[in-house]
């Protein structure tokens, strides 16, 4: 569990000027350009439904991704980071405020269908950073912000149909987007190869569109941003926080540049689902279909990632830069025949998570079962920016991990979806179990336990002969029921 780790209190009545101040000795951040630029730069890159298996140095999917394998050697990475709730909204919401859905509110996916959406008076990561003296800039999909009426995008589908007549997209207005002050973003709902942005000035019924990969697009904008020409995008005498958020590989798939379908010429779907959850006699249709699609998604983000990594190179900011590559959720593509997100299976729930810092955090694999809230105040953290962690944050803070010392570990990561007339589901990952409870009607639940050690593909669920484990995980559970404001009902043991 993560909470019985100290956190220093948050000094919010400290003037953010003074507080930076005081973090870098003496002076102000104003009259101190040079002591100012010391502060690490941020870059954090989090592709849309990126499982973690589809980076070829985890030596899982037979993916091409030699950026992210070079990238990945000269970091920490870790092997079991878990999206706690793995779609969209409630990843982006647990990233910005370090809090878990039902403390921040994001309990579901934000669109025109449910009431759900980031709170203004939300005290995010990117709020404390531009308080801190950063200059901020968003990239690609923020889908924290719920569709209004007159909608400004496309209904998806007929009404009445399943998911049909739902809005996604929406323009975020600039009071609404905590701190981020260049932004070349939407809400969701990305068309890969004809994408929409709403540019730092754009009115609501002004976007803009392009007619490029959206990856490739933001990729150049996120190399403009960085190499800063006239200093026309952020003032060079502060230092910056990058996030990019580009929506493939999430869906469609098919919207992809065909030189990276090309580099996978003369493989077969069997050739590309190669792990032993998938059954090859009778693959799930749209895995046989676009298994190929999806990894040239994943080529082609490791190219513009690379791209986005040379460019801090060429600027001389390697060094003093962190770099963050990591992903909202995953993608089951055919595992346990299932397509897409929200199980709690490891292609859905895991998540990169590859942190360099040069001369830092020294590079090596690592099992520290990280979720999305503890992103925020480890960051904070390793940008010597702890005193500013608020005090109503669920999530850890493993900046001391990351460095390579001592620190209290979690022993578990929380999985929940909210969604079921019963809560829904909630469950745990350990560095060993994946566990979860579902209730069903009149006190039934199905319970899934698999040993991920033994059976790392999770084809046989041990629960009915491992009483004891389930009880165990059920009061480790029940821990983080009450540590997360969350009013599940785990129905009472049979
Ligand atoms: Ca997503």
């Amino acid at each position: 569990m993560t909470y019985s780790l100290s956190r220093r209190e948050f000094l919010r009545k400290t003037s953010a000027v003074s507080a930076a101040a005081a973090l870098l000795g003496t002076g102000c951040l104003a009259a101190g350009k040079s002591k100012a630029s010391k502060l690490p730069n941020l870059v954090f890159m989090f592709p849309d439904q990126f499982r973690r298996q589809a980076i070829g140095y985890m030596n899982e999917d037979p993916v091409i991704t030699p950026s992210l394998d070079r990238f990945a050697s000269e970091s920490m990475v870790l092997t079991d980071a878990v999206s706690s709730y793995p779609v969209c909204s409630p990843f982006r919401a647990q990233l910005l405020t370090g809090k878990y859905p039902l403390s921040n509110g994001v309990t579901t996916n934000c669109n025109s269908a449910q009431i759900v959406m980031l709170k203004q008076n939300e005290r995010c990561l990117s709020d404390i950073l531009y308080d801190s003296g950063y200059s901020l800039g968003y990239l690609g999909k923020w889908h924290l912000d719920k569709p209004h009426e007159p909608y400004v995008g496309r209904r998806r589908g007929r009404v009445g149909m399943q998911g049909g007549g739902i809005v996604w997209d929406e323009f975020v207005p600039a009071h609404r987007r905590h701190g981020f002050e260049f932004w070349h973003a939407y809400n969701c709902r990305d068309q890969h190869l004809n994408p929409r942005y709403w540019t730092k000035d754009s009115k609501r019924t002004e976007p803009v569109y392009f007619n490029e990969w959206s990856t490739k697009h933001e990729a150049d904008v996120a190399i403009e941003f960085i190499k800063n020409p006239q200093n026309k995008y952020r003032s060079e005498n502060k230092p910056f926080a990058l996030f990019i958020a580009p929506n493939p590989p999430h869906t469609p798939f098919d919207q992809v540049p065909q030189k990276y379908v090309d580099m996978y010429r003369g493989k077969t779907y069997k050739d590309l689902l190669n792990r032993p959850n998938v059954d090859l006699n009778n693959p799930h249709p749209q895995a046989k279909a676009h298994v190929k699609n999806y990894f040239a998604a994943v080529t082609g983000t490791d190219e513009q990632f690379g791209r986005i990594l040379d460019a801090l190179k060429e600027k001389g900011l390697e060094d003093n830069t962190i770099v963050v590559f990591t992903s909202d959720h995953g993608e089951m593509m055919g595992s346990h025949n299932r397509m897409h997100k929200s199980v709690p299976y490891e292609e859905s729930i895991g998540i990169p998570f590859i942190i360099r810092w040069p001369k830092k955090i020294p590079a090596r694999r690592d099992n520290l079962l990280l979720t999305p809230s503890d992103i925020m105040p480890s960051l904070l953290s390793l940008m010597g920016l702890s005193n500013h962690i608020p005090n109503d944050v669920e999530g850890a803070d493993y900046s001391s991990i990351m460095l390579g010392k001592k620190g209290k570990r979690p022993t578990s990561a929380l999985y929940l979806n909210c969604s079921g007339q019963h809560g829904g589901r909630r469950g745990l990952r350990t560095n060993r179990y994946t566990f979860t409870i579902t209730p069903y009607e009149k006190g039934e639940k199905e319970i899934l336990l698999f040993d991920n050690l033994r059976d790392p593909y999770q084809l046989t669920n041990i629960a009915q002969s491992n009483p004891k484990i389930v009880r165990k995980l059920t009061a480790e559970l029940k821990r983080w029921l009450k540590n997360t404001n969350d009013p599940f009902v785990i129905p009472t043991e049979a």
